[in-house]
């Protein structure tokens, strides 16, 4: 079907586009490569009444074998990124670890952090994202959002609410399309050294060799949940083609053509024993959406 010159496709599989290589038939999918692409989409499923989904990366998502309903669309055409002094504003699509980069290349820093996270930079203000000390909220300035009502809305950091993988936008159903980071200049090679640094210890203990969506569940007050996970004896145990990491308790690995539903299920045999054993609650960090 096609909307203008955007081709919308009926009843695709997520799969092949999300990081975990998991996920059911979605009723329409598009591809904006604009922002006004975005626009004539959001517009017609508000004409036509179709819930809308919006994905990056799909690296911190689960979208069960029965897929969604509505238009699904995903942003990762529009990448454009830009430097201006000490200011990047990059759009909703890019990579972060582009992002981060480019940073790099132009002296600064800020997103050292972010230099292995394989989401993009909607998922990771939507996620306040952030690893070994660094977080979104710390180096975000602005967001540039398309509201319900397909008003284009401009938020300031404090305006953002963000919190432990939190931020307004899990709140307001506003699609990000831009984000500006205010950074700070300093050395290339000390900058790129940190983000060696935290790439090799992101190798050194975590699967990434396996499709995953990283850490599954939230850190719980006063313990780690990749820890507990590990004491209750539930490392390699499988559902389906999903497994517990052997490398790292926190993750769940694809291991052979594993499912949506599969990852439900192990998420929830792996928070029912830890509750079991340690009367700890795992929240995913994970979110998990679709028809079972
Ligand atoms: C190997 C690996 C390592 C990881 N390490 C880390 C880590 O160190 N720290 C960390 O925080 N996370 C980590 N993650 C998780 C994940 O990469 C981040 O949460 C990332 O920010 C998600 O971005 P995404 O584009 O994949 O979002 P998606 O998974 O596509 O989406 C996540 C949520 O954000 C929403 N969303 C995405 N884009 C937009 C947008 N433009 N507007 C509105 N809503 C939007 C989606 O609807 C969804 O609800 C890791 C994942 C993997 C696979």
């Amino acid at each position: 079907m096609k909307l203008n010159d955007i081709t919308i496709l009926e009843n695709q599989s997520l799969a092949p586009y999300a990081y975990t290589q998991v996920g059911g038939k979605v009723d329409y999918l598009a591809i904006p490569k604009t922002q006004l692409e975005l626009q004539q989409l959001l517009h017609w499923a508000k004409l036509k009444e179709q819930p809308v989904h919006i994905f990056g990366r799909l690296s911190n998502l689960v979208v069960r074998n029965g897929g969604l309903h509505g238009l699904s669309i995903l942003l990762h055409d529009l990448r454009d990124i830009k430097v201006d002094q000490r200011t990047i504003t990059a759009d909703a699509g890019a990579d972060l670890i582009i992002v981060a980069e480019v940073a790099m290349t132009h002296g600064l820093t800020g997103l050292e952090w972010a230099a292995g996270i394989p989401g993009s930079v909607g998922g990771a203000i939507f996620m306040n994202a952030g690893a070994y000390g660094g977080q979104t909220e710390m180096v975000v300035t602005a967001v540039t959002a398309i509201m319900p009502d397909l008003s284009i809305q401009i938020f300031k950091l404090s305006e953002l609410e963000f919190g432990y993988r939190h931020s307004i936008f899990q709140e307001n159903s506003g699609v990000i399309v831009s984000a500006t980071f205010t950074l700070t200049p300093d050395l290339k090679s000390d900058i790129q050294l940190r983000m060696d640094v935290n790439n090799y210890r992101r190798a050194d203990k975590q699967p990434l060799n396996y499709p995953s969506n990283g850490s599954v569940f939230k850190r719980p007050e006063g313990y780690f949940a990749g820890k507990l996970i590990m004491d209750s004896g539930l490392q390699g145990t499988r559902i389906g083609g999903i497994e517990v990491s052997k490398k790292h308790a926190g993750f769940m690995v694809n291991i052979n053509n594993g499912t949506g539903n599969d990852y439900e299920d192990l998420i929830h045999h792996v928070q029912v024993t830890v509750k079991k054993k340690f009367n700890v609650t795992l929240e995913t960090e994970v979110r998990i959406i679709g028809e079972r």
